[in-house]
């Protein structure tokens, strides 16, 4: 592909960008069209109105006026005639949208939105920070990382590469309970708490740490002054499912970054391809698999 387009020179970032547009992000359709996916750098689960215009014009004026939301929250524009691709990079570039999310890479980080009101705390400006460094990084196979704002997990954080769940430190105040309330344990979805003899009192291992319970709480006797983070590795979907293993309980916001870096790196070193003498690797949830977590872990 000619990376000059009429008057605008393509400049964009190297990994996973000018190398991949051809092989992984532009998927070609029998040479007259592409198949066009587009995210915003460094991964963002937000359009603005600004770039979702430019999407719906690149669509409309070189595609076939359709746009397909990934679930990992990139835009695929499919059928844009091949000898438009430039003009059509080029409107979404100066829109803040550069072509990626495929590939044997680090994919977008898939945060939820924190205005939910279940969110135990913000995770867009966190799931940022992680994209700024380790978006697009090359790895053995495709690799996810996805955050919760709370044990809802609608981001899918138990089947992803690296999950990551937001999770609330619940202490209990010294003071008794008003006759007849119950709305913590109206609202807690595990039954781990309520008042017993006008005290209230959380079963420990069946908690959450969801905190929902310190929202309904009329008195302020449950309390959260500390939120954290839940880390799993080894999950993902797809033809095959696997669920990841907890590493981490209560991680705080500076520790994520050691910890995802870490788990790269192990990932890295340890992985073997698939089957002997073919190139494709084993996704982390194989490397898993076939050492034990302990032995994954380990230095
Ligand atoms: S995981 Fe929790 S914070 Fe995130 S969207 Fe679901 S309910 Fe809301
Ligand atoms: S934090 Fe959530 S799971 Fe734990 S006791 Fe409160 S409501 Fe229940
Ligand atoms: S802890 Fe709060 S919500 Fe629960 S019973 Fe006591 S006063 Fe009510």
């Amino acid at each position: 592909m000619d990376e000059k387009a009429v008057g605008f020179t393509l400049e964009m970032p190297k990994v996973g960008i000018i190398r991949g547009v051809k092989a992984k992000d532009i998927e070609m359709v029998g040479g007259k069209v592409v198949n066009l996916r587009t995210c915003a750098r460094p991964y963002e689960n937000i359009y603005t109105v600004t770039q979702l215009r430019a999407i719906q014009g690149v669509s409309k004026k070189y595609g076939s006026g359709k746009v397909h939301l990934s679930p990992r929250h990139n835009m695929e524009i499919p059928e844009i005639k091949n000898k438009h691709i430039d003009e059509a990079l080029r409107d979404l570039y100066v829109a803040g949208l550069f072509p990626g999310g495929a590939g044997t890479s680090v994919r977008n980080v898939f945060t939820c939105p924190d205005w939910c009101a279940r969110s135990v705390r913000p995770v867009q400006a966190i799931g940022k920070m992680v994209s700024t460094n380790f978006g697009d990084r090359d790895m053995p196979n495709k690799f996810t990382i996805s955050f919760a704002g709370c044990p809802n997990g609608c981001s899918r954080p138990h089947n992803t590469d690296v999950g990551i769940i937001a999770v609330a430190k619940v202490t209990i105040a010294d003071q008794g309970c008003p006759d007849g309330c119950r709305e913590c344990a109206k609202v807690c979805p595990v039954q781990a708490v309520g008042p017993t003899e006008g005290r209230v009192k959380i079963n420990r291992p069946a908690c959450i740490a969801c905190g929902r319970c310190v929202k309904a709480c009329p008195e302020k006797i449950l309390r959260s002054e500390e939120t954290g983070f839940k880390v799993l590795i080894g999950g993902k979907e797809g033809a095959t499912v696997a669920f990841g293993a907890v590493i981490a309980e209560f991680a705080k916001d500076f520790e994520l970054l050691e910890i995802i870096e870490s788990v790269l790196r192990k990932y890295e070193q340890k992985v073997t391809p698939r089957l002997a003498g073919r190139k494709k690797k084993e996704r982390m949830s194989e490397v898993i698999e076939r050492l034990g977590i302990a032995a994954f872990l380990a230095d």
